[in-house]
C-alpha cells in the first residue's frame, strides 16, 4: 500500500487521540504506553478528541502513531494481540474512567477486537439446522429492527418472510423525509455492530445517507426477496389448535391474503403512526397542512406564512432548515426541549479521519467503543432521581441540577442579549424529563431570525385562516406543519393481535402496554415484539444496540423451542408482572418518571411505558439468552415432532 507522509500527518491531526493511543498499543505491543499521564480526561458534553492532553503529549502520540502506522503500511507484522488483562486496562484508558467489573463482558463483546459478530446465532449443529429449516417466521416491518431480524433468521437457516407496508426498506428513515432530518446519535455507533461503515460523510448522517445504509445492508444480506412490500398486516391471530399465527395481510392494491407462521415478530417501531393534535378546528384550515412524518414536498414554502406546531425532535431539525426560505414562521411551543451541545452535529467527517477508520488497525473499534461508553453511562447518573432531593422541582437530584445549570448556561450563551427568548427556551422541567436534543446552535439562531417568532401562548383553536391563541390573537398562516409526534404508547396499533382465548392485545393492554423485557406477553405465545414497551432510551445508548440485544434473545427463544421440541413458548404471568414492577419502580426514580414531567414516554395512565430505566448493561445481561424457567413450553404433539 502506498502512503504519503503529508496525508498521514493531516489524518492524524483529525484523530481521536485516546483511540489512536489504543491502536498504538496494538501496533507496537507496548502496553507501557498506558501511563497515568496518557489517561484522557474528558469534560462532560465537550468534544473529547484531544483527550484533554497537553499539546506536547498530543504531538508525541501523533508522532509515535505516524511511525508505527508507516511501519505497518510497509508490511511490519502486528505483534501478538494484547492480553485480556491489558485490553481491560485499555478500556479504562480510552474511557477515562474505572469501568465497573460487571461491564467487562458486555463491553468486551461490543468492542469485538477478535472481529467476531458475537450476537450472530450459531445454529450450525445438524439438529438445529434441521429444526430451523422447519420453522416459519413472519416479521412485520422492514425498518432497522425488522431487517436485523431477517439477517439473524437467515443466518440461523430459518424460513422467514418480512411484511412491509411501505414500498422499500428503511422504516423511519424512509418515511421521515422532512428537511433537515438526520440521526442525533453519532453514526459510528448508530449502525449495526457487524456492519460498520467508515464512509459516513458526516458524524450524524442525514436521512438519505441512513436510508442508503439500510438499503445496502438489505441488499448485501439478500433480504429483498424475502420482503413483501406494499403489504400491511391487519390482524394476526394465534390458532391454538395448530399452534401457529394466522396473519391477515392487505396489499396496497386491496388484495387480501392469510399467511401462516410458527412465530410472529413485530418490528414496527414506536414512532411511525403520526399524531395530529387534538386542537379544535384542525380540519377547518383552508391551506395545506401536514405532519412532519408525511412531509409534502409538493407544498412550496418559499415566501409563505408558515405555522409550526410542536418543538420536539422533528421540529428542532426542520425549523432551522425552512426558516431562511419562508416569509414568516411562527413556531407554537407548548414545552421547550432541553438541548445538549453537539458542536459536530452538522460537521463532515474529515477525509483523514475516514482514512484512519479504514486503515489503522483497531482504531475504528476503539473509536466506536469510546462513543459507546460515553453514551452508555455518560449522562445516565445525571438523570437519576435522588429520592431525598429537597431542591427545586426543576431538577431531580444534585447531579441533575448541575447538568441543568450547564445546559441552561449553554442556551444563555446563544442568546445573551435576549432575556425574553431565554425565558421561553430554558425548560422548567428536569433535564432528562423528555428527550434532550443535540444542538449546534442552529435552533436558537433560527428562533432569533427577524422572520421567526416563538409563540408560547397556548393554542385556542385552528381556523380556516390560521391559528388563534388563548389571548385571542389571530396568527394568519398559509401552511400549517404539525411536528406533534406519534402515537407512541399504542404499541402495535393499528394491527389487531389476538392471542389465546381470542384476547385482543390492545384491549388487554387497555392503554397501558407492558411486556417482559419489552418482547413477550402472557397469553400471546410465539409472539416477539421488537422495540416494544420499556425498551426506549432517553440519554444512554442507541436503539440499534437494543434491537441487536432483543433479536439475539428472540433467536435464543427460537433455539430453546427447537432444542426442547416445543410448539409454543409463552412467558409466565408472574415473571412478566414481577419484571414490570421492577421497571416501574426504577422508572419512578428517573427524570422522565418524575411526577412534574409530562411526555410521550408516559401513557394515558401516567405510567412510563416507553423507557428502559436501567443501565444498558442490564439489558445486555438480561437478553444474552432466555431463561427457560421464565416460560411455559408446550411440547409438540407426536405428529409435529
Ligand atoms: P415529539 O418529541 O413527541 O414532539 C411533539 C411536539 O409537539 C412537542 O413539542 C409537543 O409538546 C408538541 N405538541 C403535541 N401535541 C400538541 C398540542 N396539542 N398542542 C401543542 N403542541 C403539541 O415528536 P417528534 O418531534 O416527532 O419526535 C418524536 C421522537 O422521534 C423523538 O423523541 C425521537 O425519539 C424521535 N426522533 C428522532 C430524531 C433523530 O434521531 N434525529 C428526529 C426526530 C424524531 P409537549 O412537549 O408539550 O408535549
Amino acid at each position: 500500500m502506498t502512503h504519503d507522509a503529508v496525508a498521514l500527518e493531516a489524518a492524524l491531526a483529525e484523530a481521536h487521540l485516546p483511540a489512536l493511543l489504543m491502536s498504538l498499543v496494538h501496533l507496537t505491543g507496548d502496553a507501557s504506553l498506558l501511563t497515568a499521564e496518557r489517561r484522557p480526561t474528558y469534560v462532560l458534553l465537550a468534544d473529547g478528541r484531544a483527550g484533554g492532553y497537553p499539546a506536547e503529549l498530543q504531538a508525541e502520540i501523533r508522532a509515535r502513531a505516524k511511525a508505527a502506522i508507516e511501519a505497518h503500511l510497509d508490511g511490519a507484522p502486528l505483534p501478538p494481540p494484547p492480553s485480556p488483562a491489558t485490553v481491560r486496562r485499555m478500556m479504562d484508558w480510552v474511557a477515562g474512567a474505572d469501568i465497573p467489573a460487571r461491564y467487562a463482558p458486555f463491553l468486551t463483546e461490543e468492542l469485538a477486537l477478535d472481529g467476531t459478530d458475537a450476537k450472530a446465532p450459531d445454529w450450525s449443529s445438524p439438529k438445529l439446522r434441521a429444526a430451523g429449516a422447519k420453522m416459519k417466521v413472519i416479521v412485520v416491518g422492514a425498518g432497522m429492527s425488522g431487517l436485523l431480524a431477517g439477517i439473524r433468521l437467515g443466518q440461523a437457516g430459518i424460513d422467514f418472510t418480512i411484511v412491509e407496508k411501505d414500498a422499500d426498506v428503511g422504516g423511519t428513515w424512509l418515511e421521515n423525509v422532512y428537511p433537515g432530518c438526520r440521526v442525533d446519535n453519532p453514526n459510528h455507533m448508530y449502525s449495526y455492530s457487524f456492519e460498520p461503515n467508515h464512509d459516513f460523510p458526516q458524524y450524524y448522517s442525514t436521512q438519505g445517507v441512513l436510508l442508503d445504509y439500510f438499503r445496502r445492508v438489505a441488499d448485501k444480506h439478500g433480504l429483498r426477496r424475502r420482503i413483501r412490500f406494499d403489504t400491511s398486516v391487519e390482524e394476526a391471530a394465534f390458532d391454538e389448535a395448530r399452534a401457529l399465527w394466522r396473519v391477515e395481510v392487505k396489499a396496497r392494491d386491496g388484495g387480501r391474503e392469510v399467511l401462516e407462521a410458527d412465530v410472529l415478530i413485530t418490528a414496527v417501531g414506536q414512532l411511525n403512526r403520526p399524531r395530529y393534535p387534538d386542537i379544535d378546528g384542525v380540519e377547518t384550515f383552508d391551506g395545506p397542512s401536514f405532519h412532519s412524518a408525511r412531509w409534502r414536498h409538493d407544498v412550496e414554502l418559499a415566501g409563505k406564512r408558515v405555522a409550526v406546531i410542536g418543538t420536539g425532535a422533528s421540529a428542532f431539525q426542520f425549523v432551522p432548515t425552512i426558516a431562511p426560505k419562508v416569509a414568516r414562521l411562527e413556531v407554537f411551543q407548548r414545552t421547550p426541549p432541553w438541548c445538549l451541545p453537539g458542536p459536530t452535529y452538522h460537521h463532515d467527517v474529515p477525509e483523514g479521519k475516514k482514512w484512519l477508520l479504514e486503515h489503522v488497525p483497531f482504531y475504528g473499534k476503539w473509536y466506536r467503543f469510546w462513543l459507546f461508553w460515553m453514551l452508555t453511562d455518560g449522562l445516565y447518573e445525571s438523570v437519576k432521581a435522588d429520592p431525598d432531593w429537597q431542591g427545586s422541582p426543576q431538577a431531580v437530584g444534585e447531579a441533575n441540577a448541575v447538568l441543568r445549570e450547564m445546559l441552561a448556561e449553554a442556551l444563555r450563551a446563544q442568546a445573551p442579549d435576549e432575556p425574553d427568548l431565554l425565558e421561553k427556551i430554558i425548560p422548567a422541567y428536569p433535564v432528562g424529563g423528555k428527550r434532550a436534543l443535540v444542538d449546534n446552535g442552529v435552533w436558537v439562531e433560527a428562533l432569533r431570525r427577524d422572520n421567526v417568532d416563538l409563540i408560547t401562548t397556548p393554542i385556542e383553536r385552528i381556523t380556516p385562516a390560521g391559528v388563534v391563541t388563548k389571548d385571542g390573537a389571530e396568527h394568519a398562516a398559509d401552511v400549517i406543519i404539525y411536528g406533534t409526534g406519534f402515537h407512541a404508547s399504542r404499541f402495535l396499533w393499528p394491527m389487531r393481535i389476538v392471542g389465546r382465548g381470542g384476547v385482543d392485545l390492545d384491549q388487554a393492554w387497555n392503554g397501558d402496554a407492558r411486556a417482559y423485557l419489552g418482547m413477550t406477553a402472557p397469553g400471546f405465545p410465539n409472539l416477539f415484539i421488537l422495540y416494544g414497551p420499556n425498551t426506549n432510551i432517553v440519554v444512554n445508548g442507541s436503539i440499534i444496540f437494543f434491537s441487536e440485544c432483543s433479536v439475539r434473545y428472540v433467536l435464543g427463544c427460537l433455539r430453546l423451542m427447537a432444542e426442547s421440541g416445543s410448539r409454543t413458548m409463552e412467558v409466565r404471568r408472574e415473571v412478566h408482572d414481577a419484571f414490570n414492577a421492577e421497571v416501574d419502580a426504577a422508572n419512578a426514580l428517573m427524570a422522565w418518571g418524575a411526577p412534574q414531567v409530562t411526555s410521550w414516554y408516559k401513557n394515558a395512565t401516567g405510567r412510563v411505558s416507553q423507557n428502559w430505566p436501567f443501565p444498558l448493561v442490564d439489558y445486555w445481561n438480561a437478553t444474552v439468552a432466555p431463561n427457560r424457567a421464565d416460560f411455559v413450553l408446550e411440547a409438540k404433539v407426536a405428529a409435529e415432532a
